[in-house]
């Protein structure tokens, strides 16, 4: 049985998963963006439960789509369930996923407080995906999607997004 608490990704399953992107940010594996919550196979049939990013983002639709698209490839049958609780922080991008979004071009998430002192503009706390100065300077809050705020850097003049942090 699936339970909504604890995450399970059956081990068979965390490769094809691996191959599924956030069609948002395309280096960004749905496991290491930590949408995933349950992956179990019963009875020959892929049960994938993943819990909603951002409600402003449409990619949930798109996500449920490929998870169906690449175990279909794997020889399975799948169904998606969308799980809204727990809810999603950003806390549950894993350390790779951070890298891989930094590496994109986009600052991951801080700390809530630095995450709100940072979007206040009150401190340079953004590092520059760029050139990694931490003179940065907020654009606005909201940059090429509504999860994101756009930043400049002070010393290479290079925008960049910073992804929001979400509780
Ligand atoms: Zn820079």
């Amino acid at each position: 049985m699936i339970t909504e608490e604890k995450q399970h990704i059956d081990q068979k399953l965390v490769s094809i998963l691996n191959q599924v992107f956030d069609p948002e940010i395309p280096v960004l594996s749905i496991i290491d963006m930590g949408v995933v919550r349950n992956a179990v196979i019963e009875n020959d049939m892929v049960k994938v439960q993943i819990t909603t990013t951002y409600s402003g983002c449409p990619a949930m639709d798109v996500i449920g789509d490929d998870i169906k698209k690449a175990m279909k490839e794997a020889g399975y049958e799948s169904e998606i369930e969308l799980i809204l609780s727990p809810a999603w922080t950003t806390d549950w991008i894993t350390p790779k996923g951070r890298k891989a979004l930094e590496n994109y071009g986009i600052a991951a998430p801080l700390e809530a407080d630095a995450d709100k002192e940072a979007l206040l503009g009150n401190k340079k706390l953004v590092k520059c995906t760029n050139c990694g100065s931490m003179n940065t300077k907020l654009v606005s809050q909201f940059g090429s999607t509504a999860c994101k705020a756009l930043f400049k850097c002070n010393d290479c003049l290079e925008p960049f997004d910073y992804f929001k942090c979400l509780k």
